[in-house]
């Protein structure tokens, strides 16, 4: 079983926390320091840790810094304000996810499972034994979504998506040949549109092109909208 430390002052949080990863067979350990936090992940095996960022005794990214130093453990951070999400997607901090409140910790959970999955396991494996087990697919096509796993098939071949690739790739695939504004492709990877993040939106959109070429050379299923946006071509015998 994987075992979660979950770092949070709030006790309500992290009381629902605790219920719903317990719930769903994971192991968990609670506390609310940073310190102790840091001090228990030198000595335990844990295979993920949920990090507040507004903790009593230093900040949720002083404790992901500090523990960086010693541990590749996933981290996924809980944070309540948007100038802290900006931080955490400049990913200078190592995060491997976040969640704002307030949230539902069964969406916590879902996105725990998809860590593990990608980080194959953590310190316990894990994710390596599980592998072979097939989480439902949302939509079949040239494309699979598996959302519980965050993975996406193209042409059945798993891509190696980061997770705003797989966000962005996603909300394209949820309505084919619908065209999104950059602003709109933002706000899935919640940042706010107004402070030249759009260019941002290009760089995951290469990236995310490059890999599906890697896949197939030819097909280009995201289609570029000059002045506008993107959107999502399906192959012709799609319809
Ligand atoms: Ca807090």
């Amino acid at each position: 079983m994987p075992r979660i430390l979950v770092v949070e002052d709030e006790v309500a949080i992290a009381d629902a926390l605790l219920f719903v990863l317990g719930s769903e067979g994971f192991i968990t350990d609670w506390t609310r320091l940073a310190g102790e936090a840091l001090s228990r992940l030198r000595t335990e095996a844990v295979d993920l840790v949920i990090l507040d960022v507004g903790l009593p005794d230093m900040t949720g990214f002083e404790a992901c810094k500090a523990l960086r130093r010693f541990s590749d453990v996933p981290v996924m951070f809980l944070t309540a304000r948007a100038d802290e999400v900006d931080r955490i997607v400049g990913l200078e901090i190592g995060a491997d996810d976040y969640v704002v409140k307030p949230f539902s910790p069964r969406e916590v959970a879902a996105r725990v499972r998809a860590i593990l999955k990608r980080s194959g396991g953590g310190a316990a494996g894990v994710g390596a034994q599980t592998q072979t087990l097939q989480a439902p697919v949302a939509r079949e096509g040239e494309f699979a979504v598996d959302e519980p796993l965050a993975q996406i098939r193209f042409l059945g071949r798993p891509l190696k998506l980061t997770l705003h690739e797989f966000r962005l790739l996603e909300k394209l695939l949820s309505q084919p040949r619908r065209v999104w504004s950059r602003e709109q492709l933002l706000a899935v990877l919640g940042q706010p549109a107004d402070v030249g993040y759009e260019r941002n939106v290009d760089g995951h959109i290469k990236a995310l092109r490059s890999k599906l070429r890697e896949v197939d050379a030819q097909r280009e299923p995201i289609q570029t909208h000059r002045g506008f946006g993107y959107s999502y071509q399906p192959a012709a015998q799609d319809g």
